[in-house]
C-alpha cells in the first residue's frame, strides 16, 4: 500500500470534525453531530467518495510512473498521502495503538506500517465486538470486574498493544479491557516456581498433628534442597550426589510423593459431638463481625493460635489462573463463629505452611463449600493440609437439594443475596478494594451456620439415623485426600485435547497441532504464564488447519494477538513450515472412530504414518487415494474386520500398519498388542503416560456452575462464551 497513492478529498473534513471537538460544546456521543445516526451517515458518505476518489487513482505501472514525472502530481501525492497518515494516526493513537505512520524514515518503512495498520485494525474491531454485543445485551454481568470506587489504571502498555510515543490528556480517553497493569506477585515469591515438566513433589517440612512422622531427616534435607532434579544433573561432588540417589532409590521414593497425611486421615475417626444433632448457632450480623486484614507474619501466628482454640472455622481460597503456567492462590478466608480473617496469600506465601498446626488438628473441624480445588491449591502453594474437613458442598449434594452452590445454600439457609460478582476477579489487585474484601468475606462468614444447618437436616433426612451425615464425613475425608498433580507434558499430551476437540485434521495439520503444543507448553512454563494466555487453543487451531505461508499469515488467525505469539512469530512460522514439509494423508480421524481411539492408539497411528513412503506424491488426493488403495488392498489378504470386531481386544489387526508394497511392517504378532486394545476401562493397568498428566484433564468441580477448563485447567481462553458472534469470547476479559 503506497501512502502517495490514497488520496481522498474528504479525510481533511475529518480531520476538521476532529479539531472541532474541543471547540464545539461537547456533544457527548458524536461531537459535532446532532445525533450517532448523522455521525454513521456522514462517515458512510466520507468512505464512499474516498474510495471513490481512490479508484479514480492512475494505476500503478505505467499510468502511475507517467503521472509521476509531473512535479505538480509529486507534490499532491505527497501532500494528500500526509494528511491521510495524520488522520489514521490519529485515529490509532485514540484506540491507544502504536501510531508512527508519519514517519518518513525509511527505516520504519512500509511493511512497518502495514503491521501498524493491522494491528490497529484488531484492537478497533476488537472493541466493535465487545460493544457490540453489550449492546446486544450479552455477557453485561462479566464486564471488567472491579468494584465502582476503584480506578483501574488507565494506561495500558503491553507488547502487543504498545501507546505511542505521544503523550498528554488524549491518552487518557481509552481504555482497553484485556489488559491491566498488575505487577507479577511472581516477582515477589521467595522461593522460585517450580514450573519444570516433572511431578510435584509435597512442600511440607515439618509436620504438625503427625501420627507418622514425615520421612528421614536426611530425605527430607534431599527433598528440600533437590526437590525436583537428578542428582546426576547437580553440580555437587560424587559422593553427595551418591547419597542423594542412594535415597532417591529406596523406598523412600513412594514417601516422597504421597500425601503426607495419608496415614492420619486413614486413622481418622469422626468425633461423636459432630454426628449428632446440633443446635445451629446463628452468624452475628457482618456489621457487628471484625473483620481483619492478615498481611504480616505477626498476625498470622496470631491467627494460628486463635485457631487452635477453636473446634471449627470454616475456610475458602481465591484464586488467580491467567497470567501464571500453575496458578496461584491470592486470598485465604477464615471464619470463626466470631470473626472474620482476610489473609493476603500472594505476601505471605512462604509462611502459610504454620497454619497446618490448626488445619491438621484433628480436633477441629474445617467447613469448606467445594473444597476441590482448594485442597489442591493448598498444597501447592503452601504445602497445606487438610485434616477433618466437612464439604458442605457434599452435604447439598447427599440432602438432593436442587442447586448445590453456595449462592444457593446461602439463599436457602441465611436469606441472603450473594452475587458472584467478584468470582472471577483479579485477585491478585493490591491493595485490595474494600468492595473485594467484602465479597470475599461473604464466602466464609455464614459458612459455619450452614454447617450446622446441614447436619441436622442430614439427620432429619435419615430419621435420626448418622448414615447419611457420615457418608457427607467420608465423601470430605475423600477430597482432603486428594494430592496436587503437576500438568505433566508428555509427547501424547496434545492427542488428548485433539481427541477433546473432535476435529479432523490431515497429517501436516496435526503435526502443526502437535508442535504448536508443545510450543505452547514449553513458553508457558518459561514464561510462566498459562497455556491460554500463550496462545488460546482455538488460536492453535486455526494456525493448524490453515498452515499459513508467511509469519503474517500466523498474526492473521489470531485476534488479538497473544503477546507471546508476536513476540516468537518467526519461531512458529518455522515449526508451521516443519508440518507443511509432512507427507499429506487425508483426514486422519472421523469423529466416531477417533473417539474409540485409546491413546496408545493414536500413537500407533502416528508411528504409522511415519512409515509412508517417502518418495509417496504429495497431494492432498492424491495422497488420500493412495492411502485408501492401499489399505483396500490388505483387506484382501486379511479381512476387513467389522466395527464391532474392531473394538474388540482379540481383533488387534486394526492398528497394523497398513504395508507398503516396497515396505515390510514389523511382525506384530509376536508382540504384546493388549496395548492397541481398544478398551476404555478406567482399571487398565496398562501404563498410560497421560494418566499422570491430570493438569491437562477435565477437573471435576464441585461448584453446580463452576466451568473449570480442559487442558492446563488454568486457561481463561476456555472459559464458555455466551455469544458466537466473534473471536472475543474466548479470550479472556481481564
Ligand atoms: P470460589 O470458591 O467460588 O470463591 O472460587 C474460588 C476461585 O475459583 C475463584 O477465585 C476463581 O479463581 C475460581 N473460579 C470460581 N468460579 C469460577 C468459574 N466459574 N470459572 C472459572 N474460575 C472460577
Ligand atoms: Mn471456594
Ligand atoms: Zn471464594
Amino acid at each position: 500500500m503506497d501512502s502517495s497513492k490514497s488520496k481522498d478529498s474528504t479525510n481533511s473534513g475529518l480531520q476538521e470534525t476532529n479539531s472541532d471537538i474541543n471547540d464545539e460544546e461537547k456533544n457527548d456521543l458524536c461531537p459535532g453531530f446532532k445525533d450517532a445516526d448523522a455521525f454513521v451517515k456522514y462517515g458512510l458518505g466520507a468512505v464512499l467518495s474516498a474510495t471513490k476518489a481512490s479508484a479514480g487513482l492512475p494505476q500503478t505501472g505505467d499510468e502511475y510512473d507517467f503521472y509521476r514525472s509531473f512535479p505538480g502530481f509529486q507534490e499532491f501525492c505527497e501532500s494528500q498521502g500526509d494528511k491521510l497518515l495524520h488522520c489514521m494516526s490519529q485515529i490509532m493513537q485514540h484506540h491507544g495503538c502504536r501510531s508512527r505512520m508519519r514517519d518518513r524514515n525509511k527505516l520504519t518503512g512500509l511493511e512497518e506500517r502495514f503491521d501498524l495498520v493491522v494491528d490497529s485494525n484488531d484492537v478497533i474491531l476488537e472493541r466493535v465486538g465487545i460493544l457490540l454485543d453489550e449492546a446486544d445485551g450479552v455477557n453485561r454481568n462479566q464486564q471488567p470486574v472491579m468494584p465502582a470506587e476503584f480506578q483501574p489504571p488507565k494506561i495500558v502498555v503491553s507488547s502487543w498493544n504498545r501507546m505511542g510515543s505521544s503523550s498528554g490528556s488524549r491518552s487518557e480517553t481509552f481504555r482497553l479491557l484485556q489488559a491491566k497493569n498488575i505487577a507479577r506477585p511472581q516477582m515477589k515469591f521467595k522461593e522460585k516456581v517450580d514450573n519444570s515438566n516433572t511431578p510435584f513433589i509435597p512442600k511440607i517440612f515439618i509436620k504438625p498433628n503427625a501420627v507418622k512422622p514425615l520421612p528421614s531427616c536426611k530425605l527430607l534435607l534431599t527433598l528440600m534442597f533437590f526437590p525436583s532434579v537428578r542428582p546426576e544433573d547437580l553440580d555437587v561432588p560424587a559422593a553427595l550426589a551418591d547419597f542423594i540417589h542412594q535415597q532417591r532409590t529406596q523406598e523412600h521414593v513412594e514417601d516422597m510423593f504421597a500425601h503426607p497425611y495419608q496415614y492420619e486421615l486413614d486413622h481418622l475417626t469422626i468425633q461423636e459431638s459432630v454426628l449428632s444433632k446440633p443446635e445451629p448457632q446463628m452468624y452475628k450480623p457482618l456489621t457487628e463481625t471484625k473483620c481483619s486484614f492478615i498481611d504480616t507474619l505477626d498476625d498470622l501466628v496470631a491467627l494460628n493460635e486463635k485457631l487452635c482454640k477453636l473446634s471449627e472455622f470454616a475456610v475458602d481460597l481465591e484464586h488467580h489462573s491467567y497470567r501464571s503456567f500453575l496458578g496461584l492462590t491470592c486470598l485465604i478466608q477464615i471464619s470463626s463463629r466470631e470473626e472474620d480473617f482476610i489473609i493476603d496469600a500472594i505476601e505471605l506465601r512462604s509462611e502459610l505452611y504454620i497454619l497446618n498446626e490448626a488445619f491438621t488438628d484433628p480436633a477441629i473441624v474445617k467447613v469448606f463449600h467445594g473444597a476441590d480445588s482448594d485442597i489442591e491449591w493448598l498444597q501447592r502453594d503452601f504445602g497445606l493440609y487438610v485434616v477433618n474437613l466437612f464439604d458442605t458442598h457434599q452435604a447439598s449434594r447427599a440432602l438432593n437439594l436442587a442447586r448445590h452452590s453456595l449462592d444457593q445454600l446461602l439463599k436457602h439457609f441465611c436469606n441472603v443475596n450473594s452475587e458472584k460478582r467478584y468470582q472471577l476477579a483479579d485477585w491478585r489487585i493490591r491493595p485490595l478494594p474494600d468492595e473485594m474484601v467484602q465479597y470475599a468475606r461473604m464466602d466464609t462468614h455464614y459458612l459455619l451456620y450452614i454447617y450446622d444447618c446441614v447436619r441436622v437436616q442430614l439427620l432429619d433426612f435419615n430419621h435420626g439415623q448418622p448414615g447419611l451425615l457420615q457418608s457427607v464425613w467420608n465423601k470430605s475425608k475423600d477430597i482432603s485426600l486428594k494430592k496436587y498433580t503437576k500438568p505433566i507434558f508428555t509427547e501424547e499430551s496434545y492427542l488428548e485435547l485433539q481427541r477433546k476437540q473432535k476435529r479432523s485434521f490431515n497429517t501436516q495439520q496435526l503435526t502443526a497441532f502437535r508442535l504448536l503444543f508443545a510450543w505452547r507448553d514449553k513458553l508457558a512454563r518459561q514464561e510462566d504464564e498459562s497455556t491460554g494466555f500463550t496462545l488460546p487453543t482455538h488460536m492453535m487451531n486455526k494456525i493448524s488447519e490453515e498452515l499459513p505461508k508467511e509469519p503474517q499469515g500466523i498474526i492473521a488467525c489470531c485476534n488479538p494477538v497473544p503477546p507471546l505469539v508476536r513476540q516468537q512469530v518467526n519461531e512458529l512460522h518455522l515449526l508451521v513450515q516443519q508440518a507443511r514439509e509432512m507427507p499429506l494423508l487425508k483426514e486422519l480421524e472421523t469423529q466416531n472412530d477417533h473417539e474409540s481411539l485409546s491413546v496408545a492408539q493414536m500413537k500407533a497411528r502416528r508411528i504409522i504414518e511415519c512409515f509412508e513412503n517417502p518418495f509417496r506424491m504429495e497431494s492432498a488426493k492424491g495422497g488420500g487415494k493412495k492411502r485408501e488403495r492401499v489399505a483396500s488392498e490388505v483387506g484382501e489378504s486379511t479381512p476387513k474386520p467389522s466395527k464391532k470386531q474392531m473394538k474388540s481386544a482379540e481383533k488387534p489387526q486394526k492398528t497394523e500398519p497398513p504395508p507398503k508394497d516396497s515396505f515390510k511392517p514389523f511382525d506384530y504378532s509376536q508382540s504384546d498388542l493388549k496395548v492397541f486394545a481398544g478398551t476404555k476401562s478406567k482399571d487398565n493397568t496398562q501404563f498410560d503416560p497421560n494418566r499422570q498428566a491430570q493438569g491437562f484433564k477435565k477437573k471435576k468441580t464441585a461448584r453446580g456452575q463452576k466451568s473449570n477448563s480442559g487442558a492446563g485447567n488454568r486457561s481463561m481462553s476456555y472459559m464458555a462464551g455466551k455469544s458466537d458472534r466473534g473471536f472475543r469470547h474466548n479470550w479472556p476479559k481481564r
